[in-house]
């Protein structure tokens, strides 16, 4: 490919919209524009970044007999009522009418489509095991669409779903998946760590996150500093091993006077106390019953821990109207003395002091002295606790940090969730009707396009694998208008395309300058450089760490070899 015919629309100033690196790095280098909030235009020079990744992952699922297809992007209402995520999947689905007034959807995923397929094509166990992917657009409409292309509205996904009989299946099926993806990010040179996620109802080890750690990334990884252990936070276990009060030591329960002190903070700097000394108690509707927690004043209660914990299907925190009837006070005075609700639970660490200080239930007054064993009878300890920083590691007890992670896939055991919602059976040996094990798997194909860039970049612009690079070599001719540089030009141009790279050539009539800073922006990993300093060699640079070596032009294969082994050496692949 030529340069002067392939359309590259660098700019030289960043977008006034874009927040993180790779979201500046990819529209400067000319791979994405803009059209709406979310939604993009992938330019040619970022769609063939794209489709390396795509071509990565196609490969590896097809080795693990994952078969292509692609579904239908419109879907109709009734698919997603019968799963009954018409109502429950929210704002993300973008609804809309067709001319004859029916209901459908943009498909943010398609588990319902899948599903109602295999129940009318599959009847019997000797078609299973049935697993099959695509790679296609998804629209969610995000609530803030940003970051480029890390979260979009409209975006490509691989997603792909299985159908075993039994769990013994299902489950092989789950790890042939994980075991691919880790192959899949490990050729992309991703630096990623794999950990446990909320598996709801499932339960067990039967979900799994993909991270590309990386400081601008959405969510937090709880990861043990000392052992392997990672998980989402929002299912990460919390430890309590310290000591349990008894309450012999606790005096007796004195009210104190604390005017206007809403907040834990407001509390602790009228009290001269810490955060520690506090027990708050947060009051919730779980699924429209009243359910208050109560977790040490420093602490936050995790909403997912809560959910599954009742197997519930809402919580919200509970309305301040309904909070001052529950309570008989302004919001911020709630305390478990006396408190009538459907459930009061406590997190382990609540038994961990003889006395704490409480709401009262009475608007500007707290409580002093509170023991849980003597006060609170009838309270359930549990872990429902946000995991943080230097929390003890459940599996070995080492320390916990919290790392920033973006999420490029995620392999999920769906079990018998759509198969039963969706009546969506097959017959077994004896001829009895069985729900399919089912499974899903997502990899975010534009977004690891991003998060591989916030991984690899300078202030020069992209780094890229050769993994992901819309080209692996840049040809730089300096001199476009001699003759022989560009027969020099042509000639590598020519060769290395016969060896199965994709190159590039710089043949615009351009300042050097402007031709080296277009190179280093675009992020190409190999570039060779034309009329540097002889016509009888080329400089050969590695974008990644700036060496540079002169490969002489009469054993130019040879020697490009050698030193292409080597930049992919640095690159792990
Ligand atoms: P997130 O928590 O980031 O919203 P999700 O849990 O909604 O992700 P899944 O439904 O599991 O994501 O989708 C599979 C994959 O699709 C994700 O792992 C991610 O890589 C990608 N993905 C999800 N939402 C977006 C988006 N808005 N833009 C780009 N990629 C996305
Ligand atoms: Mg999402």
């Amino acid at each position: 490919m030529f340069w002067s015919r392939f359309y590259i629309p660098t700019l030289k100033e960043n977008p006034a919209d874009a927040d993180v690196i790779s979201h500046t790095l990819m529209v400067r280098a000319g791979m994405i524009r803009k059209l709406t909030a979310g939604v993009y235009t992938y330019m040619p020079y970022g769609w063939r970044a794209i489709a390396k990744v795509a071509e990565i992952v196609r490969q590896e699922m097809n080795r693990i007999d994952s078969a292509e297809m692609v579904m239908p992007t419109v879907q109709p209402a009734e698919l997603w009522q019968q799963s009954g995520r018409w109502t429950a999947y929210g704002k993300e689905l973008l609804r809309f009418k067709d001319r004859h007034e029916r209901d459908c959807c943009l498909g943010p995923t398609h588990e319902e489509v899948i599903t109602d397929l295999i129940r009318g094509e599959v009847r019997s166990y000797r078609q299973l095991p049935i697993s099959v992917y695509q790679i296609q657009t998804k629209f969610r409409d995000e609530v803030r669409p940003r970051f480029g292309l890390m979260r979009g509205r409209e975006f490509i996904m691989k997603d792909a779903y299985t159908f075993d009989r039994d769990d013994q299946g299902a489950d092989k099926s789950y790890w042939d998946m994980f075991r691919a993806y880790e192959k899949i990010f490990d050729r992309l040179a991703l630096g990623f760590k794999s950990v446990a996620a909320d598996s709801g109802s499932i339960g067990g080890s039967f979900s799994h996150e993909f991270m590309v750690l990386a400081d601008t990334g959405e969510d937090s990884v709880a990861a043990c500093t000392q052992c392997a252990f990672a998980a989402n936070i929002e299912r990460a276990e919390v430890l309590y091993k310290g000591k349990i009060a008894d309450g012999k030591n606790a005096g007796r329960i004195e009210e104190i006077s604390t005017p206007g002190a809403h907040t834990v903070e407001d509390l602790c700097a009228s009290l001269k106390v810490s955060a520690q000394d506090l027990l708050k108690t947060i009051l919730f509707l779980v699924d429209g019953k009243k359910v208050a927690v109560l977790v040490r004043g420093d602490r936050e209660v995790n909403i997912v821990k809560l959910k599954n914990y009742f197997n519930a299907t809402e919580v919200e925190i509970m309305p301040a109207e309904m909070v001052e009837q529950v309570t008989g006070a302004a919001v911020g005075f709630a305390g478990p003395v006396g408190l009538e609700v459907d459930a009061l639970l406590a997190d382990p660490e609540a038994r961990a002091k003889d006395a704490w200080i409480t709401g009262a239930n009475k608007t500007d007054a707290h409580l002093k002295n509170v023991n849980l064993h003597r006060d609170v009878p009838g309270v359930i300890i549990k872990d429902l606790r946000e995991i943080t920083a230097g929390d003890a590691c459940p599996e070995c007890g080492g320390q916990i940090e919290l790392p920033r992670g973006i999420e490029v896939g995620h392999v999920f055991k769906l079990g018998l969730k759509y198969s039963e919602a969706m009546n969506a059976k097959f017959l077994d040996e004896n001829g009895k009707e069985q729900f399919f094990v089912m499974g899903c798997y997502g990899i975010g194909v534009t977004r690891i396009v991003a998060a591989s860039i916030e991984q690899n970049h300078d202030e020069k612009g992209i780094i890229f694998t050769p993994a992901i690079a819309p080209f692996e070599v840049l040809i730089i001719n300096l001199e476009p208008e001699s003759a022989e540089s560009a027969a020099t030009a042509r000639k590598l141009h020519d060769l290395l395309e016969s060896k199965g790279l994709d190159v590039l050539v710089d043949d615009r009539n351009e300042r050097p300058g402007v031709k080296f800073n277009d190179a280093d922006l675009i992020g190409i990993p190999m570039q060779l450089i034309i009329g540097s300093k002889d016509n009888r060699s080329v400089e050969a640079k590695n974008r990644k760490t700036d060496a540079r070596v002169m490969l002489p032009l009469d054993t130019f294969e040879a020697a490009f070899d050698k030193w292409k082994a080597d930049v992919y050496k640095m690159w792990k692949l």
